[in-house]
């Protein structure tokens, strides 16, 4: 008998990745209408917390594609993805990389700020699984970075560290990911030169991978 894990990288190994992990196919919809479900989107309990649900932004063509975790309380109040303290990290991020912020595409894992931005449960995670992966659908961009832990869990599920993780890019389903450190650990560890470094030296794999010079 075959542990889970190994029978999870079996299933992906064949194709299945996280639509059949997660059990429930994305709506087959365009992205105005998608943006209109999760807007109004009342499927779990992060629904009746929320000020505004946070869908994502930037270009719906975009080769490049972040996934962080859940909005924060700027991303709540204002309905845009990564606009606090690590977003402004994250835009200096993407310039450094030669893009514009408008030039890639930013969303979450999960669409509506948890209370005290604690992390996402399994559930929420689940429930609002469908919408990221329809965006991923009408994207389909070449690479996706993962922004910490639960981002790179939703696609490469697994125990090991982000330290273990980042770095690395794993393929999924033809689309190259490629985890790094949470932008907010950034800045939490900002002492810590070498945590910097790791992130830049993940992007640098990416712009390669991508042909940015
Ligand atoms: N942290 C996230 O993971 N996402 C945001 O949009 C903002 C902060």
């Amino acid at each position: 008998m075959k542990a889970a894990g190994d029978r999870l990288a079996f299933l992906q190994e064949m194709g299945g990745g996280f639509v059949l992990r997660r059990g429930k196919k994305p709506p087959q919809v365009s992205f105005p209408e998608l943006k209109e479900k999760v807007l109004s989107c009342c499927l779990c309990p992060l629904a009746s917390l929320r000020t505004r649900a946070v869908p994502g932004e930037g270009d719906k063509g975009a080769e490049l594609m972040f996934v962080g975790e859940a909005p924060g309380r700027d991303e709540d109040a204002q309905g845009r993805p990564f606009v606090g303290r690590a977003g402004q990290l994250l835009t200096k991020i993407i310039e450094a990389m030669k893009w514009r912020r408008e030039e890639v595409y930013i969303t979450n894992v999960v669409k509506c700020r948890p209370p005290d931005n604690r992390t996402p449960l399994p559930g929420e995670v689940e429930k609002c699984s469908p919408y990221l992966v329809r965006q991923i659908e009408l994207i389909r961009p070449k690479v996706i970075v993962t922004l910490g832990k639960v981002a790179t869990d939703f696609f490469i599920p697994g125990r090991k560290s982000m330290g273990e993780r980042r770095g690395k890019f794993v393929d999924h389903q033809g689309i190259r990911i490629m985890p790094t450190f949470h932008p907010s650990y950034v800045i939490r560890n900002e002492g810590n030169k070498e945590i910097k470094k790791m992130v830049w030296r993940d992007m640098k794999l990416v712009m390669e991978f991508l042909g940015k010079k």
